[in-house]
């Protein structure tokens, strides 16, 4: 079986060769280390550079990290655009309405990464927590070719549109017990789902790494009533395909 982590925070491990392996010994053949800052998203190059043809870089604003600093910001929008090229997407990026930052900016700045992923054509990578419909709307109107609303858990009219303008979803670990997002993964169909696990993600009070794969992986399988082969080559195949990776 071959899988594809398709959303890692592998800037947060302090070691990450066992990590890489238990990742190898369980079937994943690539992981999308995702970046969500300055900071991040220089340690993500560089991960992506030690471990090149298996880790590939995805360059983000997350909205946990936009508000506190607004020259950060700016830089970070330069180091995009000047390693656009490296990466297979844009991501983490989003909005985030549970959290206490200023949704104006949140707005602004999601609105102006997704211009970018446009202009460049690359699929976004998306966190919408509490701001679903939002996010879609901006997402839609920029007129972004690629996205991934990744751990879905938002309301099923809103699930419906994304589908409907033929952006994917992915899963985590989450769908073994997170009720909001199963129902995502029961109606999302897996030509449009990547596997993913936001490592290092704690689910069920265990820290996860891209080996947790395997959980969302049987998760997905036991939501659908698919085997977990089929699973693993249709997301795989999805993930090749909207990412481009060469595999
Ligand atoms: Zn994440």
């Amino acid at each position: 079986m071959r899988l594809v982590d398709s959303h890692a925070h592998l800037d947060e491990f302090d070691d990450l060769k066992p990590v890489i392996s238990r990742a190898k010994r369980v079937g994943v053949v690539a992981i999308v280390a995702v970046g969500a800052s300055l900071e991040t998203n220089m340690k993500t190059l560089s991960i992506a550079e030690e471990y090149s043809g298996y880790v590939y870089p995805a360059l983000g604003a997350h909205p946990w990290n936009i508000s506190s600093k607004p020259e950060m910001v700016e830089e970070n929008f330069r180091l995009m655009e000047r390693r656009v090229d490296d990466v297979v997407a844009i991501g983490e990026v989003g909005l985030d309405f549970w959290i206490k930052a200023d949704k104006e900016l949140q707005v602004k700045v999601f609105r102006r990464v997704a211009e970018f992923a446009k202009r460049n054509r690359k699929p976004l990578l998306i966190h919408s927590r509490g701001a679903w419909a939002e996010a879609f709307e901006i997402v839609e109107s920029v007129g972004v070719e690629d996205a991934v609303f990744h751990w879905y858990s938002g309301p099923e009219e809103v699930l419906e549109d994304i589908l409907n303008s033929g952006y994917y979803i992915s899963a985590t670990p989450a769908a073994q017990y997170s009720r909001y997002h199963i129902k995502a993964v029961e109606i999302a169909p897996l030509d449009r789902m990547l596997l993913e696990t936001d490592c290092p993600v704690v689910y069920r009070g265990v820290k996860s790494d891209p080996s947790f794969i395997v959980k969302t992986l049987e998760a997905v399988s036991a939501i659908k009533k698919v085997p977990v082969e089929e699973v693993a080559e249709k997301t795989t195949q999805n993930a090749i395909k909207l990412l481009k990776l060469p595999l």
